[in-house]
């Protein structure tokens, strides 16, 4: 099966002047592209003959952002995106008994993959990349035809070349998704065959228009007599020719079909290419057809039969420490706490400035640790709560905090003597003691991963006289360097533990 390539292809003309932005966009499928995807959903419409998908069972379908960097780390889109676009998908799909939440995130460093996805090294790069668990979507800089939103590359199924590229422009863009993971689903454009033609066009193409499309499919009438065999093969969509792109959502062309039939195309149909509507929609027959390719063969992968978290995250977070203009002393060492939302049992951290460019953690708790900041510099920082449904959250109001000169391994803490972890590296599943000589300062003891993540804490202990240990489980933690630290009203001291399996 050759490529299939369906590009959602916009052209910004900025009209600055008039203060004013015009989008217009076109598709770029080759006539092989939409045969190969043709025959996808005729072989879907013909497997599924006889399914019937049981009522009101909502499935959920899992999705992988492979979130795309140049090949040094630079220009990576950010989880933001991602979460919006799922906010968006979820929205499109929401009357239809479908759902989509979140696999997770990668990261993927290539530079051909980031800025020319369609590319021998780039299309290479995507394959090797893919997990055929999830939907696919890879987020990019650009698409190298010029303007090219995205697309589905195709053909279907864990043995193809299953997976969505969409440039960090467009993918949170109304519609812009959805309308991939309908022809990931197999559906066709509402004006199929009619691609490569630029749109209808009276001078070009004749009114009325002849038999067939410039992609050789034959034309759909206006009374649907040809419909199970013209167009985009499903009957309640009316017949379009390409009248889009347009950003206006409104039909005035005045097209007849070969009968001399006026047509009445669906402009805010999610397959076809009209911009800025409020009401777009799949028709019934595409639904009975996405839930058809959904429950394909080609698309076991993609059912994995699990239910995520459905609680509803509503509201962001408020930051509440540091305060706002607030200097910490140990720049390698910033805790952040912010309030927790209901529901949400992922928060998206950002921390930015000029210097270190912008950092982000996902993190389980309201609580993190940062230790890889500059000394001596303020940074902005803002916090979305999430979680693997529930992705249409707000960031928090951003506020700024300092950093000190001050490296904490290095901090004393007033009448503290020397600290010691035993033993070091600590196996998993066996406690890290905490040897130290009392001093009857009540303290907070807190074990990280180096990603900032609280992983066990123990607030306000009050070590015993004497020489005492506490000891902090690792159960089930993954091998790795962790960072144990003390916290007294007079300072924090940090020190590494390695864990090992
Ligand atoms: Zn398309």
């Amino acid at each position: 099966m050759k490529k299939c390539t369906f590009q959602l292809m916009f052209i910004l003309i900025s009209a600055f002047f008039l203060n004013l932005q015009a989008q217009s966009n076109w598709c770029g499928i080759s006539a092989e592209d939409a045969q190969a995807l043709t025959n996808y959903h005729l072989q879907v419409r013909e497997d599924m003959r006889d399914f019937v998908k049981e009522r009101n069972a909502v499935t959920y379908v899992p999705v992988r952002f492979h979130l795309v960097a140049k090949s040094d780390g630079t220009g990576r889109p950010t989880e933001r995106l991602g979460l919006q676009a799922l906010c968006l998908l979820n929205a499109a799909y929401a009357d239809h008994d479908i759902q989509f939440y979140l696999k997770e995130f990668k990261n993927l460093n290539s530079t051909s993959v980031s800025t020319n996805p369609e590319s021998f090294s780039g299309f290479n790069a995507i394959k090797s990349a893919m997990v055929y668990n999830a939907i696919n979507v890879f987020i990019v800089d650009q698409i190298a035809d010029p303007g090219v939103a995205a697309y589905w590359q195709g053909p279907p199924g864990p043995n193809g070349n299953d997976w969505i590229v969409a440039s960090d422009n467009f993918v949170t863009t109304d519609n812009v998704l959805a309308h991939e993971v309908g022809h990931f689903f197999s559906l066709l454009h509402t004006f199929n065959g009619w691609e490569s033609s630029g749109g209808w066009d009276p001078n070009v193409h004749g009114n009325p228009v002849g038999p067939n499309s410039p992609g050789n499919v034959p034309n759909e009438y206006v009374n649907g007599s040809n419909c199970t065999n013209a167009g985009d093969f499903i009957c309640d969509t009316p017949a379009d020719y390409m009248f889009g792109p347009d950003n206006t959502c409104v039909y005035s062309s005045n097209a007849k079909d070969p009968t001399g039939a006026a047509l009445a195309p669906d402009v805010s149909n999610r397959m076809n290419y009209f911009y800025n509507c409020t009401d777009y929609h799949f028709s019934n027959q595409q639904i009975t057809q996405i839930n058809n390719s959904l429950f394909h063969s080609t698309r076991n992968y993609v059912r994995p039969g699990i239910t995520p978290t459905l609680d509803i995250v509503s509201g962001s977070p408020a930051l509440t420490k540091p305060a706002q203009l607030e200097k910490v002393d140990t720049y390698n060492y910033v805790e952040l706490e912010w309030t927790a939302v209901p529901g949400a049992n992922k928060y998206l951290v950002e921390i930015s400035n000029s210097n270190i460019g912008n950092l982000r953690f996902i993190v389980n708790d309201n609580t993190m640790v940062v230790t890889n900041l500059l000394e001596n510099q303020s940074y902005l920082w803002r916090v979305m709560a999430f979680n693997e449904y529930s992705t249409c959250g707000n960031y928090s109001t951003q506020k700024i905090f300092k950093t000190g000169a001050i490296f904490t391994d290095t901090a004393e803490i007033p009448n503290r003597e020397k600290w010691t972890i035993a033993p070091n590296p600590v196996r998993s599943g066996q406690p890290i003691l905490i040897n130290l000589e009392s001093d009857g300062m009540e303290t907070d003891v807190s074990l990280f991963s180096m990603t900032g993540q609280l992983v066990h804490k123990v607030a306000n202990y009050r070590f015993p006289g004497g020489i005492s240990t506490l000891e902090l489980p690792t159960d089930r933690l993954p091998a790795g360097i962790y960072i144990v630290a003390l916290r007294t009203a007079g300072g924090v001291q940090t020190q590494r533990v390695a864990v090992t399996n």
